[in-house]
């Protein structure tokens, strides 16, 4: 008999019909779909075709509804919804369902007088607060959409975004605290940003922090402070009720990396959003009403806008909204007594954090000390996901688990993007919470360190040749989806059908839609992820394009000193990758491969202020007649990329694909030496990361 995580696949790929519309039972619908799914072919103004569906097409439903209203009616009213953990300011604070559904119903108010409306999008440019949760399930209740920017991109980023999105409004905070690096004023970010912007939105809404006030006065027009708002609006009475949308209508805008041009604005649609987010956390993550998920991810990312607040919201459970850092705020063992102190059930993070962890505290001197008083019995399950989780990490950590958490606690690489909404694959904790006939033992299926378990209900994943032809189990090719997409999923990208038709759809004429992803399903079913088959690095979990690489390119450029700048990833032991830039400095004569110092933190400084700190540079080479071109004038990113990625292996004269476009093979040569030079002198003729 199959293993029921196979079953409940099986099942939502042969009869995606029965599958979802039992699921979607378990949500409070304002109108109710007599259909889940719908496919129809789409002709864009190029007069292209291609697959289009829809998830419980004729549905109308209230996310905020079933997230807080639907609790507070059930029972669940003295319930804990959100408990605020910020050892940055050295706040503990809770929200009840009640309390929440009060705060909400009141902001709600708030912004329809500031004239939000149904289908209008609201930016949320935030600091991991209560508040930031508040809003967006305000502006959810009202049908707006929302579209939270990362708070620690600076002005340029949001810049973008707001053109893009064209927003209503924006909801800020006066600053972000920085781990132990203290407060960072959000003031000159976002007044630089509508500055920069070509749209300008009509209201700023701006939560004051005591930690550093944004004061007046208002430079722009149309800035509102918060609390005053929310108070008077409590003084007066007004208050909103839910507005339902349709099934298939925006419920946010997350915007993520693209290989060229602007972010892309993905869109999530409302009904199917909630139903597979709904499975998801029960099946997949174990999580039931009344437990306790901690996910410390970011409200900007999409792991952080599925796990920290809806999922959790959806089911009934408390979510832990923590505003530090693994490490240094203070210590590495901030993760571990947060799970001894709410009793945690489940922790989500990213492999880089518990990397960060591992190097600051290598003996595992905290999680053992609260491990061997009990203090993470509650503990079923580590969840990582944002980049490929390395074995050993895996191996790590299930060992700690299994000596010090609940029983068969596991640890489970999950793999998604923002694309997908929730997990493509991973290994279910509850496979029974999927299925309507419960068969076979629940156990979850046995871990694979290195693989990111098999495909969640939905997501019929394939690898294939780049011909778009499917390879035999256990080979390698590019990763790719059957369409529909799971629920969770998106459909298309905001306002950009053609977009989202060349960026995903192209590649395989339609047939297939690419995930950028490249690796291999084995004769198991298992899923290995092995690096991205396009340009794109992934920094500490997150994206960055070669258009966010041509960035930081042209911030370098605007040194006075430098000429020439190209950026490409370089592997970082704790970050996955990081930017790494060779550089020309204008003038003539010799120089060393490594720069100075000062130039270094000059341009470093340059990076973070006109990009953010998640920008910055892990290193430097520079040199003259380095940096091949093409015949017609284009960097050859990749090139430099293969050097670097040889380098930190020690393979100084590993063979490098040329191709044939290069206008002058000697360059590559210079650079070959230069890289040589760059990594004796940093690693004193070791050439380690
Ligand atoms: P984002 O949309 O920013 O969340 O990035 C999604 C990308 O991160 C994916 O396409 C993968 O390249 C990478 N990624 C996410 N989770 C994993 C994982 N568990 N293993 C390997 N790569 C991952």
């Amino acid at each position: 008999m199959a293993h029921p995580q196979r079953a409940a696949l099986e099942r939502s790929l042969t009869d995606p019909e029965t599958f979802w519309s039992g699921h979607a039972e378990r949500l409070h619908w304002h109108r109710k779909p007599t259909r889940a799914l719908t496919r129809q072919s789409k002709t864009l103004p190029s007069g292209v075709q291609h697959e289009h569906w829809s998830w419980f097409p004729d549905g109308e439903i209230s996310t905020t509804y079933n997230c807080v209203d639907r609790h507070v009616a059930g029972g669940r009213g003295d319930q804990v919804a959100i408990i605020w953990e910020s050892p940055v300011t050295q706040t503990t604070e809770k929200y009840t369902y009640a309390q929440l559904l009060d705060e909400v119903e009141v902001l709600a108010g708030v912004l329809r007088e500031e004239g939000v409306r149904k289908g209008d999008v609201v930016i949320i440019y935030m600091p991991m607060i209560p508040a930031a949760l508040i809003a967006a399930l305000a502006i959810t209740r009202l049908g707006a959409i929302h579209a939270a920017v990362f708070g620690g991109f600076a002005a340029k980023s949001l810049a973008q975004r707001i053109e893009a999105a064209r927003p209503r409004a924006i909801m800020t905070a006066s600053c972000g605290i920085e781990g132990a690096k203290g407060p960072i004023s959000y003031r000159p970010l976002v007044e630089g940003a509508v500055e920069a912007s070509r749209f300008k939105p009509s209201k700023v809404i701006v939560w004051q922090r005591d930690q550093m006030r944004w004061n007046n006065p208002d430079k722009l027009g149309g800035q509102r402070n918060w609390q005053r708002l929310v108070k008077s609006a409590r003084g007066r009475g007004i208050r909103a009720g839910p507005v339902p949308v349709k099934s298939t209508d925006g419920l946010y805008i997350i915007y993520t990396s693209g290989t060229t041009g602007l972010p892309k604005g993905v869109l999530r649609e409302a009904g199917g959003h909630a139903v597979g987010l709904e499975l998801s956390i029960q099946s997949l993550f174990g999580i039931k009403p009344g437990d306790v998920m901690f996910c410390a991810s970011d409200i900007g990312w999409v792991v952080g806008h599925s796990y920290i607040l809806y999922a959790p919201l959806l089911v009934g459970a408390t979510t832990v909204l923590f505003e530090g850092k693994p490490i240094g705020t203070p210590d590495a063992g901030t993760f571990w007594r947060i799970i001894e102190k709410h009793g945690v059930n489940t922790l989500f993070t990213a492999p880089t954090a518990m990397r960060a962890i591992r190097k600051d505290d290598p003996s595992d001197r905290f999680l053992r000390e609260i491990g061997e008083r009990g203090g993470l019995k509650s503990l079923r399950a580590l969840f990582l996901a944002g980049e490929r989780s390395e074995p050993s990490i895996v191996s790590t950590y299930q060992d700690l688990l299994s000596r010090y958490a609940a029983p068969g606690a596991l640890v489970v690489d999950n793999w998604w993007s923002s694309e997908s909404g929730s997990p493509i694959s991973g290994l279910a904790l509850d496979s029974h919470a999927a299925l309507t006939t419960k068969s076979g033992s629940n156990r979850p299926l046995a871990i694979r360190p290195g693989s990111a378990g098999l495909p969640m209900p939905g997501f019929d994943v394939r690898i294939v040749d780049d011909e778009g032809n499917e390879v035999p189990r256990g080979k390698m090719g590019n990763i790719v989806m059957a369409l529909p997409l799971a629920p969770t999923a998106f459909t298309s990208l905001f306002q950009d059908e053609e977009r989202f038709y060349k960026g995903y759809l192209k590649r395989f004429d339609g047939r297939w839609l690419d995930t950028g992803d490249a690796g291999l399903i084995d004769e198991d079913g298992y899923v290995h992820i092995m690096s991205r088959s396009d340009d794109i690095i992934n920094v500490a979990a997150h994206r960055f394009s070669t258009e966010n690489q041509g960035q930081i390119e042209q911030v370098i450029l605007s040194h006075p000193s430098i000429g020439e700048a190209s950026v490409v990833g370089i592997p970082d032991a704790l970050k996955g990758h990081l930017p790494f830039a060779f550089i020309q400095p204008r003038g003539e004569g010799q120089i060393p491969a490594t720069p100075s110092a000062k130039l270094f933190s000059e341009v470093n400084a340059l990076v973070r202020e006109q990009i953010g700190a998640i920008a910055s540079l892990g290193g430097m080479i520079q040199g003259r007649g380095m940096i091949p071109k093409t015949r017609s004038g284009k960097t050859m990113r990749r090139v430099l990329r293969e050097l670097i990625e040889n380098a930190v292996q020690g393979k100084f004269d590993a063979v490098i694909s040329v191709p044939p476009t290069v206008e002058d093979p000697d360059v590559i040569e210079v650079a070959r030496g230069r890289v040589r030079e760059y990594f004796m002198m940093k690693e004193g003729g070791k050439a380690k990361l």
